[in-house]
């Protein structure tokens, strides 16, 4: 009878995925994530759900990420009393990323009420708490992949390896009514096939409707071995130049990726003589993480005795006074540091500090969504605006696209390839600019039926 979805977030964009199944009586939603790119983007997160709280039995997580999991402590806070589903590791860095979340949410509220102060106006409220966030952990109930649970009555689910990040998962939704079953396959975020940690992502083969992120439709990654020259030839002229190197990176993930690589290739990249630091506690926390899921990715991301990268002059600066020793360092320091967009985060610091130092060099290394001070960056402004200061960009910007934690337009024609039934395929989590031309490649290279669907449709599946 009843089985649908109602698409309400991630259309046409790549933030705030939301997705409301409905299975015969009961409703799950499937991610929650945060709308992110910029305060006018961001204010969409205070509106009030599209779907009354009440009528939510469960909510399920392809991942960690803030734009999958981040309105979660919002859900709670407006009522929600649980289940949340999610991959074992995804539970483990959830319990990281949300409070974390909460933390930024307070501070962004401070500031915001200190300008109102001045103005006599009404404060704001955060969007949720750091204990908020604290709290919704305990709804959380985790599963293996491939351990199959039932969601609500009728309704099954299995996560499968998306290899994007530690737990990221492609989400199977199996329902059964009246002796049919149907079957909605998430993709989740996709990890890109020659990602130096994860896994490639699992293949189905079987579903009756597909959800497909479409992040980097329309690119094709530079082959990963260009990408290690590339780097080998920034790390060269950085040394030169005698500037340091920022990389502004998402904790989960990129990070693990970068550290992996840098071991992997010290050698060949002199990294030796340079000091790195990874200046992120939550970094540092995730990186744990990665060092208790080991059996989850194939790569040797750790040193053999220990839970470390096995780098020389490696340094996690995890307290400020550690962090405000960097802003000191004239040349030779390779900076890993969060928000991985430059929206916020230690990175400003940084970013102040060198980013008008034509010898310096800001290395991009993932995604930058539209609004963000880091998409600006990369579309070449000439300056920036830090804490009401202006400062030229002058550092060398360096985008390697090689890098990414996501698949790009062949690894999704050749994922969704491998369902021989040529289901209907929905492309979600992109912008329009990836969304047409992935579209068109479905289409003509295997007659896939193709949606791109707007906010707010519905689909029986
Ligand atoms: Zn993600
Ligand atoms: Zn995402």
């Amino acid at each position: 009878m009843a089985f649908t979805l109602e698409f309400q977030g991630a259309t046409g964009e790549v933030t705030g995925s939301l997705y409301v199944v409905r299975a015969g009586e009961h409703t799950v939603l499937l991610e929650c994530g945060l709308v992110q790119g910029g305060k006018t983007a961001e204010r969409r997160n205070e509106e009030p759900f599209p779907f009354a709280v009440g009528e939510i039995d469960a909510v399920i997580l392809s991942h960690a990420h803030i734009d999958h999991s981040g309105r979660v402590p919002l859900l709670f806070k407006r009522g929600f009393a649980g289940p949340v589903y999610a991959q074992n590791a995804t539970r483990a860095l959830c319990a990281i990323m949300l409070p974390d979340s909460g933390y930024l949410n307070e501070k962004d509220a401070e500031w915001e009420n200190k300008r109102r102060r001045q103005r006599g106006e009404a404060f704001v409220e955060p969007l949720y708490t750091r204990s908020e966030a604290e709290a919704s952990l305990a709804l959380f109930e985790s599963y293996a992949y491939g351990e199959s649970f039932e969601a609500v009555p009728g309704l099954t689910v299995t996560f499968h390896d998306a290899g994007h990040i530690l737990g990221s998962s492609i989400v199977e939704l199996r329902y059964v009514e009246e002796g049919r079953q149907r079957v909605l396959v998430l993709s989740g975020d996709l990890g890109y096939r020659d990602a130096p940690v994860m896994n490639p992502p699992a293949r189905l083969k079987r579903a009756d409707a597909v959800l497909m992120e479409s992040t980097y439709g329309d690119r094709l990654h530079r082959p990963f071995d260009e990408t290690i020259e590339e780097l080998s030839e920034l790390f060269e002229s950085a040394r030169a130049a005698q500037g340091n190197i920022l990389v502004p990176s998402f904790t989960v993930g990129r990070t693990q990726d970068i550290l992996y690589l840098f071991a992997e290739h010290a050698r060949r990249w002199n990294l030796s003589r340079w000091h790195i630091f990874l200046d992120s506690p939550m970094g540092i926390d995730a990186t744990r993480v990665y060092g208790h899921y080991r059996h989850l990715y194939g790569a040797n991301l750790f040193g053999p005795t220990s839970n470390l990268p096995d780098l020389d002059n490696f340094h996690m600066t995890e307290s400020t006074e550690e962090s405000m020793v960097i802003n000191g360092i004239q040349s030779g320091a390779i900076v890993i540091a969060g928000s991985g967009m430059c929206s916020g985060g230690r990175i400003h610091h940084h970013l102040k500090h060198n980013i008008w130092r034509p010898e310096c060099h800001l290395v991009i290394v993932g995604y930058q969504a539209h609004g963000t001070l880091g998409r600006r960056i990369v579309d070449g402004a000439e300056e920036i605006r830090l804490w009401g200061e202006t400062y030229p960009v002058r550092a060398r910007v360096h985008t390697i696209g090689g890098l990414s934690a996501h698949a790009d337009q062949q690894d999704l024609v050749d994922w969704y390839g491998a369902f021989a039934n040529r289901p209907p395929v929905y492309l979600v989590h992109g912008e329009e600019r990836a969304q047409t031309p992935l579209a068109r490649e479905l289409r003509d290279r295997l007659a896939a039926p193709v949606h791109v669907p707007e906010l707010g449709q519905a689909i029986a599946i």
